[in-house]
């Protein structure tokens, strides 16, 4: 057995009747209005609300004045926002038909939607310079003492739906205590509506024991509720009260076991033990709780966890609640569910990646320690709230990317979709966040909600950072020197320093053509890594798209001859002007041709064509779907060697080459169609191909046009 302290979650049922006794005992106790409120919010959301959302934003005890023309008087108001809530002594107005009746009636009033009322045009309840219109749910319980209405309490949430079946019950719990306090006070005609020193004349007028009952029948509705075995019984151990779940554990009927002393129910070998405990709980009057043994009617000995409680009044003990949990069930419980969640809340915890899980009913219902560091957004904010309520939060807050806003706007509500993709974050020093995000279903097919997944790669980022610019400043001074080889060598072949033996020539030739093949190698290596690293920047002007072609055509032309190739060129007349960095798609164009050219026997055929695709048909027949139109068409075709279908989809990542062309020793880097691809997406445009082994291959790619470019 050990002392109390901070209640751990598998005794949340006996925190529950500890905080409805204690608020029980402190509104007997109080001395003015304000201490009666604030028990009452006690009692439902606990004096240090643990629930990251307390669904109470607003308390309001009012009395029925008895000289007065309006029906309530305000007598204490606890708000969230102070500035906006009515002033004690103010006195309700008008009061719709509706709830008027209910509280006429004695009857509790829950309203967990008030949009279709304030639309209505309703006030609720208006006391003067008051409107609750910023309430969203509200939950209205006369105070009905001795058959007679004296007075209302009320909770408001700025949420919808936002209370529980057990805080409902709870606050009419709560009422009766709260309703003789009210009808005591105005019997003493209101006499104190603020502090006075000494001992409250109402709670005096109470004796002891009819506090006791009163007490005990509060517990008696609460212990119903009760999901664990709960007695009451006095400081003599005999028992007061039992709830239906104690009968069962024991095996007595529950008026059996009122009247009985509480040792029954413990084995005899441990019933010292038990009268121990019971001392300290009464003498000190502390709780306590641990593991012992219990006995039923018919002489079964079961082992249990026991939390013993006091329930003083001053410094007196006046009776003890005891919970028994049969723990061999428990343990049971505890590894199955309990454990398990334990595990897994205690993993997201330990997890680098900041996590966020959304619910169906697009609520945040999770959301680590990482995700509260990550983005600084603290945890309590925004758990059990609505994903608007964290969209608010994030949209208020210029430090963070609207990225991470449009994130959660975009895939919240959707069920189907896997996504990916990179943030980045400027909250003290900039941070690369890898995000994953994929709906959750469980075990049963049932939605559960959306994850959100957010890796720190900033480190990655700068690796991959200091490698590109690595990368380009090693291909810088390479090319130089090798660019004097070249130009060099060009010299000693235009006869510039002398006459030249033929043998020697065909060495330099050689040595030309290598130091040619290095020098595009490295260009091709820059271009990458300034793509790579962002720094590319198109040089965009209006231009004939038939230009393009041309400008490859003779770059290329050298090598075509020398193959002996033959090119084709089907251009449409008065293709539209396009908006494009000449530069860049020449490039592109270029080393498709080259491709094609290197890729093409001896003879082959090489065929560009340029034209306008403004519908779909207008497409060639295997192009992928997501290509869109309207757009100029740019192909390359070719009768050489074709590429596998294995092969097509890797073709275009950077360093690939198929293992024909390796094996066949044809020289070439991998890189050619990176590069292509990178450029004509920065234009917004999309490249395919479509080839066969040994028949040939056509590249395709679009240059985006806008409704009205084209005619
Ligand atoms: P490379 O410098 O190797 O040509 P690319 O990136 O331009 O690099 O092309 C990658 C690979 O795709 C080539 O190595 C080759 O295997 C294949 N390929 C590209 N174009 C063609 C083509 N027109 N016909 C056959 N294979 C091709």
């Amino acid at each position: 057995m050990h002392r109390s302290k901070a209640p751990d979650s598998s005794q949340m049922s006996s925190e529950l009747v500890e905080r409805i006794f204690i608020a029980g005992h402190r509104i007997a106790a109080a001395d003015n209005p304000d201490a009666v409120l604030v028990a009452v919010k006690d009692a439902i959301t606990g004096p240090q609300p643990n629930s990251a959302y307390p669904s109470v934003d607003h308390c309001l005890l009012s009395y029925t004045p008895s000289s007065s023309t309006t029906l309530f008087k305000v007598a204490a108001v606890w708000d969230r926002q102070p500035e906006q809530a009515p002033k004690v002594g103010g006195a309700y107005t008008d009061l719709p038909d509706q709830a008027l009746e209910a509280i006429l009636s004695g009857k509790t009033l829950v309203l967990q939607d008030l949009s279709d009322i304030h639309a209505q045009g309703y006030t609720i309840v208006a006391p003067s310079q008051f409107s609750l219109t910023r309430l969203s749910s509200l939950l209205l319980v006369p105070l009905i003492a001795q058959r007679q209405l004296v007075g209302l309490i009320a909770l408001g949430s700025f949420r919808e739906n936002a209370f529980t079946p057990l805080e409902i019950r709870i606050l009419q719990i709560m009422a009766d205590e709260v309703a003789l306090w009210v009808s005591n006070a105005i019997k003493t005609q209101w006499a104190r509506p603020v502090r006075v020193d000494g001992k409250p004349s109402q709670a005096d007028a109470m004796t002891a024991a009819n506090r006791m009952t009163l007490l005990a029948e509060s517990a008696q509705a609460y212990l119903s509720l009760a999901a664990d075995a709960v007695l009451i019984t006095d400081p003599q151990q005999v028992i007061l009260s039992a709830n239906a779940r104690a009968g069962n554990l024991f095996g007595y009927s529950q008026p059996e076991l009122v009247g009985k002393q509480a040792s029954v129910l413990i084995p005899p070998q441990r019933r010292s033990e038990n009268e121990s405990w019971a001392r300290i709980a009464l003498q000190q009057g502390i709780g306590l709780r641990g593991e012992t043994e219990c006995l039923t009617k018919d002489g079964r000995i079961f082992p249990a966890y026991v939390t013993l409680w006091p329930i003083k009044e001053g410094d007196t003990v006046i009776a003890l609640v005891e919970m028994t949990l049969d723990v061999s069930k428990r343990q049971a419980q505890h590894t199955t569910l309990e454990g398990e969640r334990d595990l897994l809340e205690a993993i997201l915890e330990a997890s680098n990646d900041a996590m966020l899980m959304v619910d169906s009913e697009f609520r945040v219902v999770s959301a680590n320690l990482q995700f509260e560091a990550f983005f600084q957004l603290a945890r309590f904010q925004i758990l059990n709230q609505p994903v608007e309520a964290l969209l608010e939060r994030l949209r208020a807050r210029p430090d963070l990317p609207a990225a991470l806003t449009n994130l959660l706007l975009t895939f919240t509500a959707d069920q189907q979709t896997s996504a990916a993709g990179e943030l980045e974050l400027g909250i003290k020093e900039v941070r690369f966040l890898v995000w994953y995000s994929t709906p959750v279903y469980d075990h049963g097919g049932q939605l559960r909600g959306r994850l959100f997944a957010f890796r720190d790669a900033t480190r990655e980022h700068e690796v991959d950072r200091m490698k590109t610019e690595f990368v380009s400043l090693v291909s810088h001074e390479l090319r130089t020197p090798l660019t004097s080889v070249s130009g060099f060598v060009d010299f000693i072949l235009q006869g510039d320093a002398g006459p030249l033996d033929p043998g020697v020539r065909a060495y330099l030739d050689i040595v030309k053509f290598n130091a040619d093949r290095l020098i595009s190698l490295i260009n091709d290596i820059l271009e990458i890594s300034r793509l790579e690293g962002g720094r590319i920047k198109l040089k965009r002007d209006l231009q004939d798209p038939g230009t393009i072609l041309d400008s490859a055509l003779v770059a290329i032309q050298p090598t075509i001859e020398e193959r002996k190739q033959t090119v084709a060129m089907h251009v449409s007349l008065g293709l539209p002007e396009v908006w494009i960095d000449k530069g860049r798609l020449t490039q592109a164009v270029t080393n498709l041709m080259a491709n094609a050219s290197k890729y093409t026997p001896h003879g082959g055929t090489i065929t560009l064509e340029a034209r306008v695709v403004v519908q779909r048909s207008d497409l060639p027949d295997d192009t992928p779907p997501e290509v869109k139109v309207p757009a100029v068409l740019i192909g390359v075709h070719d009768t050489g060697m074709g590429i596998s279908e294995a092969d097509q989809p890797k073709i275009f990542s950077q360093f690939y080459r198929t293992d024909e062309v390796v094996r066949q020793q044809i020289s070439g880097s991998g890189l050619g169609l990176t590069i292509v691809k990178s450029f004509v997406e920065l234009h917004g445009g999309q490249v395919w191909l479509s080839s066969k082994v040994s028949q040939g291959s056509s590249f395709y790619f679009t240059i985006p046009l806008l409704e009205g470019d084209y005619d």
